[in-house]
């Protein structure tokens, strides 16, 4: 019996990616050893968090960096940060931000549900822009010169999604908010640590910047990264970090935190309800390791092997398909299918709905679920898993009169 049988849960096929409600991305053995062995002793996480910042700065050359408990933990901590820096009594405050700044500024068509995660240490947010493109009503994206004319004394920061495609292009953003003298906070979850995205990312001079960690990089899922100043960084470790000490004895890892910038010891900070253990601070070290070290590259020729062998199948029974290409250099391609309702007896919910409800169970990236497709996302995907994935999409994508009869 598997561990999830033992509590009466079932393990599922995941088709779809590194999606949260899965459980993420799968843990390579060496990043699964090194979190039970960090599990088995006791170390001081203020020291473990000094040695994680020496490493994601050796790594991204940010000056600082700090691990988090996600991404959305990271845009938190970033925004506590910024909002309170060394002051003693912001840090106390927050997520109340009476009497002094608290806006950050944002473009509109860059809104969406992670940026509760900003407001949550209490950030106001500003938007700039409309998102025409979408509402059909015009042809421009937001402009630089809006947010600029959105700057004012109640504005503390600038959050920017980023996404190679964002627009205005972030360097642009950061040069106009720099000129205030305004930092720019990145939520860069999906992206990794290349060196094409850490150039455009650090290279634009950003303040902070926040990457996922149990994504493409295949640490826990429940692990991230803040990197950037390391005024800032440390400002986000002094409200996370448990300082339950004596001052006199504290002594801060020189990675992250002067001491002589702090008249005093904070107590428990808005942080301290996104502390990380440090097992998961040394897996996400050691997936960051892997992940720089070219351990996946070998990762695109699996993953097209399995996607031929699906697309195979699908030749077999008649089912329209194609492969995406990769997004970027760290990316896989995907397998596109065409669910064709008039054939098929099913529309694509309908497809996916029995493929997850099915033993096994399977979940397909339903994001294309509304133009009538199920996309396969090979990042999960083993020999044997792909096995049982093809045999699930053949019964759903050509059920035989007797199973259709039966079922509907
Ligand atoms: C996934 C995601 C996050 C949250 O990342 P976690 O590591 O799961 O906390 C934040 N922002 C964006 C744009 C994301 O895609």
């Amino acid at each position: 019996m598997g561990i999830y049988e033992e509590w009466g849960v079932e393990p599922v096929i995941n088709a779809s990616g590194a999606v949260t409600r899965l459980g993420g991305a799968p843990m390579p053995p060496a990043v699964l050893k090194a979190f039970v062995a960090a599990a088995g002793e006791s170390v001081c996480l203020d020291r473990l968090q000094g040695a994680a910042s020496r490493y994601i700065r050796q790594v991204t050359g940010a000056e600082a960096g700090l691990v988090t408990c996600g991404c959305a933990a990271a845009l938190t901590l970033g925004t506590a940060a910024i909002l309170a820096g060394q002051n003693l009594r912001r840090i106390e405050s927050l997520p109340n931000t009476a009497g002094f700044p608290d806006e950050f500024v944002m473009a509109r068509e860059q809104r969406n549900g992670y940026d509760h995660a900003v407001r949550a240490a209490g950030a106001r947010l500003v938007e700039v822009g409309f998102h025409e493109l979408v509402a059909g009503a015009g042809v421009r994206r937001a402009e630089s010169w809006e947010y600029a004319a959105a700057f004012g004394p109640a504005t503390a920061g600038v959050l920017y999604v980023y996404d190679a495609k964002a627009s205005p292009p972030l360097q642009e953003v950061v040069d106009c908010a720099h000129a205030r003298g305004i930092p720019v906070l990145v939520d860069a979850a999906a992206e990794l640590p290349t060196p094409t995205n850490l150039q455009a990312l650090l290279g634009s001079g950003a303040d902070l910047v926040a990457i996922s960690g149990g994504k493409g990089l295949r640490g826990p899922q429940s692990t991230g990264i803040l990197c950037g100043r390391r005024d800032l960084v440390g400002s986000a470790a002094m409200q996370m970090l448990d300082l339950d000490d004596h001052f006199e004895l504290w002594d801060p890892p020189p990675e992250l935190i002067d001491k002589a910038d702090w008249p005093g010891l904070p107590r428990h900070g808005i942080g301290r309800a996104l502390k990380v253990s440090k097992e998961e601070i040394v897996a996400l070290l050691t997936a960051l390791r892997l992940f720089v070290s070219g351990e996946h590259a070998g990762e695109p020729a699996r993953a097209e092997r399995q996607l031929e062998q699906i697309a195979g199948m699908l030749s077999d029974i008649g089912c329209e398909h194609r492969f995406l290409a990769p997004q970027n250099e760290q990316s896989l391609p995907l397998l596109e299918i065409e669910v064709a309702e008039n054939a098929v007896g099913r529309t694509a919910f309908e497809v996916c709905q029995r493929l997850r409800r099915g033993r096994p169970a399977v979940q397909v990236n339903h994001s294309r679920l509304r133009e009538g497709r199920l996309l396969i996302n090979p990042l999960h995907l083993t020999d044997e898993r792909t096995a049982i994935l093809c045999q699930r999409l053949r019964e759903e994508l050509a059920p035989s009169a007797e199973q259709q009869s039966h079922s509907l």
